[in-house]
């Protein structure tokens, strides 16, 4: 519009509009809070505080929240870390210059903590009882109930149609804890008083006991000898023992975890079949080995029709093979049998444990001319599992995969380490970095000021490309700008493209209910062993040449730290969420430091595992 406009008309103009719109459109105050939004959530577990950070307009309006006087950094960005009440609750927020004040109200649900329950009634808190779903369990199997209910009293359960009147005890009270802030805060003991009356029984499930959909029903008995029935939300089924129920995993690869909702611990390819010996809600108890079991969302599994056997294997040969930039090793399995394969550095070495696989192993045919494997071993540590251990002769792992191939033998390939090119050049010369640059489609955080994560990771992540390839390094993007890639194709491209190296780029922000003024800066995740030594690194190089605080070094099993491929690093090098941080984000020379810094965390990578020519 003004490209046609002389400059001095456009001067004209812009004075006039100054004159004309007088002190009120131009001055007007305004306020935008980013987070919370409104009618949010705020789960806080018990916290008596939480944050609350936006931008005002002018920046140098005065500025309160719930009466608090909050500060406005030069770009009008603020952040408050205030207290808050259980319940609905509002943060009003206040903002006058000169001429003009604004006002804005966000209004938030803060769930109640558990609370003991006062003992002036009988009460059973429905929420706090389990089964909250239903159960499918064995002749063998514990059941656990408990429930939350007033203290002081006698309490039994019946599962109708099983057994009457099995006693319950009330266990110690129990101290409440927020996970976040173990992992992301000061690790500080909550404020929150430890709750008394929860009742905890058992039954151990009998060979005659059967049928299905058993009702569970809690009995609560007051001093006065008043009492309170109520049944469980879940119920309990008794699965026949007789004949094992097969499943077989349909995703690419599976997550399978320790418990329902518990840790990940075992990520299986395709076709990979699980005894499948119990149910809780969505889950399915897959029945490893004696010793063993894993959790998987029943959605990765299809029931196969009964009759179908547990996946048996014989071990009788190992082989390995040169196949130019790795090693390869087939276990020759007759069957995808599940497994777990771990990492160590200390000696370097890869151990994978096979379960329902039996020893006859008589022959391992090694190469002569592998520069990597030192040696191959088989034990039976149980009838039921076969580990083999591969120990390598090498100062850094650098990746692995693993499968099943065609004929159901399990392969697992082993990178070789890259060459690294010698002085006067680069150790970064050819090496293969991919650089993913976090969030699109989705924003990821967004900063008080407004500025998307997304955006700020991808116009950090050209500036470290530039960087890289600038010390001869082969650098590609999972996403280009403008351009979007979920979440879980991520790790797909890196296993695809196969970089030597994956560095993922955020910018961070903490829960709710964590004091962002205390628990800010620099931090970097790892996941599997052999990205430990780069993660390590790269936190040390970014914290001394930024300067921000130490948030810290993680193992965390983030999507982009998981992939076994290759070294993979996910950094988070300032907050999205910190006034100061963000500013510094949007600048130049902090992308130049980021990149600086993770340039010479590589090259300090590249020459501390550099091996020997042999
Ligand atoms: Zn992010």
């Amino acid at each position: 519009v003004y490209k046609n406009i002389s400059k001095s008309a456009a001067k004209l103009f812009l004075s006039l509009f100054l004159i004309l719109s007088s002190s009120r459109s131009v001055l007007a105050v305004e306020i935008h809070v980013v987070y919370p939004r409104e009618a949010d959530t705020v789960n806080i577990s018990g916290r008596d505080s939480t944050f609350i950070f936006g931008r005002v307009k002018p920046a140098d309006a005065a500025f309160w929240i719930n009466g608090i006087r909050t500060r406005l950094h030069p770009n009008g960005a603020f952040l408050a870390y205030l207290p808050i009440r259980e319940g609905d609750f509002v943060f009003e927020c206040l903002a006058i210059a000169s001429t003009d004040s604004a006002r804005l109200k966000r209004h938030l649900l803060v769930p109640i903590s558990p609370k003991t329950v006062s003992s002036d009634s009988l009460v059973i808190v429905e929420d706090s009882i389990i089964p909250q779903k239903d159960w499918k369990l064995r002749p063998g199997d514990l059941l656990r109930v408990s429930f939350q209910g007033t203290p002081g009293c006698t309490a039994s359960f019946s599962i109708e149609g099983v057994r009457e009147d099995i006693p319950m005890t009330e266990s110690p009270p129990l101290q409440q804890d927020y996970w976040a802030e173990a992992a992301f805060g000061q690790a500080q003991v909550p404020q929150a008083d430890s709750i008394k009356g929860i009742y905890a029984g058992c039954y151990v499930i009998q060979p005659w006991d059967c049928g299905d959909n058993h009702r569970v029903i809690f009995q609560l008995l007051g001093s006065a000898g008043d009492t309170l029935r109520i049944e469980a939300p879940g119920r309990l089924s008794i699965l026949d023992n007789s004949f094992p129920l097969i499943g077989e995993l349909v995703p690419e690869l599976t997550v399978l975890r320790t418990a329902q909702n518990g840790g990940y611990y075992y990520f299986l390819p395709k076709g990979v079949r699980l005894s499948i010996d119990g149910q809780a809600g969505i889950y399915y108890r897959a029945r490893l080995s004696d010793q063993d079991e894993a959790w998987v969302e029943s959605w990765n599994v299809r029931m196969l029709p009964k009759g179908a056997v547990p996946p048996r294997s014989v071990i009788r040969t190992i082989r390995v093979e040169n196949m130019g930039k790795k090693i390869r090793v087939i276990v020759f399995t007759d069957a995808r049998l599940p497994f777990r394969i771990e990492q160590f550095t200390q000696r370097q070495t890869l151990c994978i444990n096979f379960f329902g696989a039996t020893a006859h192993t008589d022959w391992i045919k090694y190469v002569s001319n592998d520069p990597l494997i030192k040696e191959i071993r088989w034990t039976q540590p149980s009838t039921e599992v076969y580990q083999m251990r591969i120990e390598l002769d090498v100062k850094q792992q650098w990746g692995y995969d693993a499968f099943y191939n065609d004929q159901n033998q399990f392969v697992l390939d082993i990178k070789k380490p890259p060459r690294i090119a010698g002085w006067p050049h680069s150790p970064l010369k050819n090496i293969f970095v991919l650089l993913d640059p976090g969030h699109n489609p989705d924003t990821g955080a967004v900063g008080p000021s407004g500025l998307a994560e997304k955006e700020a990771n991808m116009i950090l992540a050209i500036a470290v490309k530039k960087k890289l390839e600038g010390k001869g390094a082969l650098v590609s993007l999972t996403r280009e700008e403008g351009e979007g890639i979920s979440l879980a194709a991520r790790p797909r491209m890196a296993a695809a493209l196969n970089p030597d190296i994956l560095l993922s780029l955020h910018h961070n922000a903490v829960p709710d209910g964590i004091n962002p003024f205390k628990n800010h800066g620099t931090s970097t995740y790892f996941y599997h062993p052999q990205s430990s030594e780069l993660a390590k690194i790269i936190q040390k190089r970014l914290t001394e040449k930024l300067k921000l605080p130490d948030f810290g070094l993680y193992y965390d099993n983030l999507a982009l730290c998981r992939p076994t491929q290759m070294p993979a690093v996910l950094m988070e090098p300032a907050f999205m969420m910190y006034p100061a941080e963000e500013m510094l984000i949007g600048t130049r020379r902090y992308r130049e430091q980021v990149a600086d810094a993770i340039a010479e965390a590589l090259e300090e990578f590249l020459e501390k595992t550099k091996e020997q020519v042999k």
